[in-house]
């Protein structure tokens, strides 16, 4: 058994006192998944850090967990996300899977840098994993040194609070700590780590490696755990595994849609990179486009585009199929039966990701539903878009500062973004198609407002945090970045630099993994 406990005095360990004087754990852990049979993890202690230095702490979602914001914010916490303490409750691991990557099946992946400290209950009822991401070597390193740069945990930071904000599913981030350690990459940087909470990490990886390993009770153990922590209804079907494969493709189905309706592009979907509660993860190369092009792609390492912003419903698509396949010994004995199930439940994506993206594109137009007579609509504005390099965010903000001029306040982003005279044929069609609406002008501003976002994290924006932070020691304007993006859907004037476009020179052409 290892001794998990480091630099804390044994009688309170990390916990705190409650007004009666009964010690209580820092952070109310409820573990589930370490106590499923080692086959699944390596348990582990994180590797301690020479200087652990606070960053940010995310006060409302700490809260959320049952943890005291200002605790996690003090040495103590600070010392805890930094790896050099462990809390009372914990019960640390590092989770194995495979994965394809880039369409390649790796058969032995896992938390290389990364370290699941445990589960907590949060006050909205949910479950959720804390993980340290940088928190030193682990089995599954492959060579690598488990920890993270200070610039790829800013920019996981930004994105991942960003995202959130504009409501989509994803995992959080908790708190981020400089190490005092330097890293070797191309040069030597500044070390850090980053707290990252998901509703559990369960990948399509994960399932993968069990299938792979032929370890067909170890599946069904895993496929037990997924559906009742993450998909209960489906406990009670008639066969539950198909039930959950139909409810992830779902799910997928609607992330992805949500990403595409936002200019959202991942970069790096590889099946390892894809959970099982339907939450983006894995903020490395990924980037908000600014002008639209549907082929764009930042990653430095996507050579052939395989993860371009187009292919994105696609690449979901198969990534499910790599998941259906790994359930057909569970779905039916017989294996023609087992392959006709999950061929429908995969089926079903492109209509749902057609669907979510349909009702989406609707609420970004301002109109009640889209039909088929609206298509052309639709793609002309796309094809415009992509046509004159018009700036996805503020193209869709436009317009709606235009679906209730009289109801305009302070321009709106009128100062950033004129409509170009090549849209000037499509405005008039789409106001001749809100004329046949029902919804009023002032409702369909609102519900405009409020699907189409004015602040997005912008490539250059989150450069130049991260520039400042790494090379001066500023973190003053990654501070302001996250608090800015914390309402991506109000527009303010007196932050109108936070919603302008890239300059040609500031424009970011490549992103890279957070490796
Ligand atoms: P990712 O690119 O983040 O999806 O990571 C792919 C695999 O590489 C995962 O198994 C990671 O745990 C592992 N990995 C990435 N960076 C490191 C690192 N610095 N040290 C050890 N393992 C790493
Ligand atoms: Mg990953």
């Amino acid at each position: 058994m290892l001794s998990l406990a480091r630099g804390l005095p044994a009688r309170s360990g990390c916990g705190l006192l409650t007004p009666r004087g009964t010690p209580v754990s820092a952070i109310p852990f409820d573990n589930s998944y370490a106590h499923l049979p080692g086959d699944f993890y390596t348990r582990l202690a994180p590797t301690p850090v020479a200087d652990p230095g606070p960053i940010r702490v995310n006060y409302s979602l700490a809260k959320n967990l049952g943890i005291i914001p200002g605790w996690l914010a003090s040495t103590e916490g600070t010392r805890v996300v930094a790896g050099n303490d462990i809390p009372q409750g914990a019960d640390p691991i590092a989770t194995v899977y495979a994965g394809h990557q880039f369409g390649s099946y790796n058969p032995q992946l896992g938390d290389g840098r990364a370290i699941l400290l445990g589960e907590v209950l949060g006050r909205d009822g949910n479950r959720y994993d804390i993980q340290l991401k940088g928190s030193g070597p682990t089995p599954y390193s492959r060579g690598g040194d488990g920890r993270s740069p200070l610039g790829p945990v800013l920019r996981e930071y930004i994105v991942s609070e960003a995202m959130h904000k504009l409501g989509v599913p994803t995992t959080r981030a908790l708190a981020a700590v400089t190490t005092g350690e330097r890293v070797a990459r191309e040069e030597f940087l500044t070390g850090a780590v980053l707290a990252r909470v998901a509703s559990s990490h369960i990948r399509i990886g994960t399932f993968q490696f069990f299938a792979a390993g032929q370890k067909f009770d170890l599946l069904q153990l895993l496929l037990d755990h997924v559906i009742a922590r993450h998909y209960p209804e489906a406990a009670t079907s008639e066969n539950p595994a198909l039930a959950l494969l139909g409810a992830v493709v779902s799910r997928q189905a609607n992330l992805v849609a949500n990403w595409q309706l936002l200019g959202f592009i991942h970069g790096v979907m590889n099946t390892d990179n894809m959970l099982l509660c339907g939450e983006t993860i894995d903020y490395g190369p990924c980037a908000f486009m600014d002008d639209f092009h549907p082929d764009k792609v930042f990653s430095s390492i996507d050579h052939s585009g395989r993860y371009a912003y187009r292919n994105q419903p696609g690449i979901a698509h198969w990534n499910l199929s790599c998941l259906a396949q790994t359930l057909l010994p569970l779905l039916h004995d017989d294996k023609e039966q087992a392959l006709a199930l999950a061929q429908e439940a995969i089926d079903a994506f492109p209509h749902q990701f057609l669907q979510a993206h349909t009702r989406g594109m609707a609420r970004k137009l301002g109109l009640a539903e889209i039909t088929a007579d609206d298509t052309a609509l639709v793609e002309d504005l796309f094809q415009l878009m992509a046509e004159h390099k018009l700036d996805f965010t503020l193209t869709f903000r436009r317009l709606a500062d235009l679906a209730d001029k009289a109801n305009l306040k302070d321009g709106g982003v009128g100062k950033l973004f004129e409509i170009p005279e090549a849209l000037l044929p499509w405005l008039a069609r789409w106001q001749m198609r809100l004329a046949e609406d029902t919804m009023s002008n002032s409702d369909r501003q609102a519900s405009m407002y409020a699907a189409n976002p004015a602040f997005i994290p912008r490539n250059h924006l989150v450069e130049e945090a991260i520039e400042a932070a790494t090379k001066n020691g500023d973190f003053a304007p990654f501070q302001q970045l996250v608090d800015v993006l914390a309402q991506p859907y109000q527009y303010r004037d007196d932050l109108a630099r936070y919603a302008t476009p890239p300059e040609p020179h500031q424009v970011v052409r490549q992103t890279f993994c957070g490796t």
